[in-house]
């Protein structure tokens, strides 16, 4: 593969974590392909938004239009198929995110390049690229092969590819947005911002998490309590929200708020997929479950078989006394 092209993501005039995501990875296929790292930035009024990807990224390719001022798929679709037609041989990296996940199949479609979604790695065998994802509720790695595909696209799960914010000065390209007058289908109606509440989860180093295993307990003070002894926050799956017992903003999972904590303390949780789906960046994941074969000991660092009772006092009275 000659080129290697990563979609920028932003909202409300800020890049989103995708971009570095991709540019991560776009760096590893670029180096041991010996291909060309570019960046694609769609937006109107996007000046500052380029100069800051070409810190990090060889090349930045905008397009500026007023069409594409906020996301709207069908305009992507059509702009970038107007930039990648005619090329043999690249891959096209985008994140895996609910924006993009309505661009991959149809760009793949206009392209006729083969799309591969929710990759977490790249390996490399005869100088081929090799994709990486989990199959069987996160149970193993598939190896996916492009079967000699020249024109790929792929997007990437949140949090998998670690981006080193090292500085090297790319270029800001404008090209001409290839967009005729035909009249978009899709509309933008308006930019409606989710519940923000008084912790954000998702930027929390340490990650306190309560789960259906917590029992007819209402009261979290001692969750709360081990939560602040760790210098960290309360988060919860979604039988805690269904029960009102905290807001949907702490809800960590695939319907819930994507989390990327150093530390991740479960506390009566299975580890059901759609939950561990929302935990991202590997963080050190301790578990505590009363059953021995509660599926989240097959993820978790360090596994604690009790009942919750018997250990968050404790836990919480030696992490005090620890710090004192
Ligand atoms: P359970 O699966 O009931 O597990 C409770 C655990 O607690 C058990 O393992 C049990 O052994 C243990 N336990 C019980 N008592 C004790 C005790 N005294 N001490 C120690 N351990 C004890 N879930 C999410 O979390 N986030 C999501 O975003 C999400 N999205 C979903 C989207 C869809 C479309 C669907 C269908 C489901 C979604 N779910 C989500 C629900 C998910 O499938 C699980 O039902 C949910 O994660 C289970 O939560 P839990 O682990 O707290 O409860």
């Amino acid at each position: 593969m000659k080129e290697i092209f990563v979609l920028a993501e932003h909202r409300q005039q800020r890049l989103r974590d995708t971009t570095w995501d991709g540019i991560a990875a776009g760096r590893v296929l670029a180096k041991e392909l010996g291909a060309e790292l570019t960046c694609l930035l769609l937006g109107s009024g996007v000046d500052a938004m380029a100069l800051e990807i070409a810190k990090h990224c060889p090349k930045v390719m905008v397009v500026d239009d007023p069409r594409l001022a906020n996301f709207n798929s069908e305009p992507y679709i059509k702009t970038l198929a107007a930039i990648l037609q005619g090329r043999s041989s690249y891959m096209l990296l985008m994140g895996n995110s609910n924006s993009i996940m309505d661009v991959a199949p149809g760009l793949s479609v206009a392209l006729d390049a083969a799309l591969t979604t929710d990759c977490v790695g790249f390996e490399f065998q005869e100088g081929k690229p090799l994709a990486v994802r989990q199959m069987y509720s996160y149970k193993v790695n598939a190896l996916v092969s492009f079967k000699g595909a020249e024109r790929v696209v792929v997007t990437l799960r949140s949090g998998a590819f670690p981006f080193d914010p090292a500085e090297n000065a790319g270029t800001v390209e404008t090209v001409a947005c290839p967009l005729t007058d035909e009249p978009l289908k899709k509309r933008f109606v308006g930019f409606v911002e989710g519940e923000k509440g008084d912790v954000d989860i998702s930027a929390a180093d340490v990650i306190v998490s309560i789960g259906r295993g917590i029992g007819d307990e209402e009261d979290l003070d001692a969750f709360e309590e081990l939560a602040d002894a760790m210098g960290g926050v309360l988060a919860c799956s979604r039988p805690i929200v269904d029960k009102n017992l905290l807001p949907k903003y702490r809800q960590v999972g695939t319907s819930g708020v994507e989390v990327k904590p150093k530390v991740y303390l479960a506390l009566g949780i299975s580890g059901a997929f759609q939950h561990l789906g929302g935990i991202k960046g590997n963080p050190l994941l301790v578990a505590v479950n009363k059953d021995p074969r509660a599926p989240i000991f097959r993820v978790a660092n360090y596994g604690i078989v009790a009942k919750l009772e018997d250990v968050v006092p404790a836990l919480t009275e030696k992490i005090k006394e620890l710090k004192k």
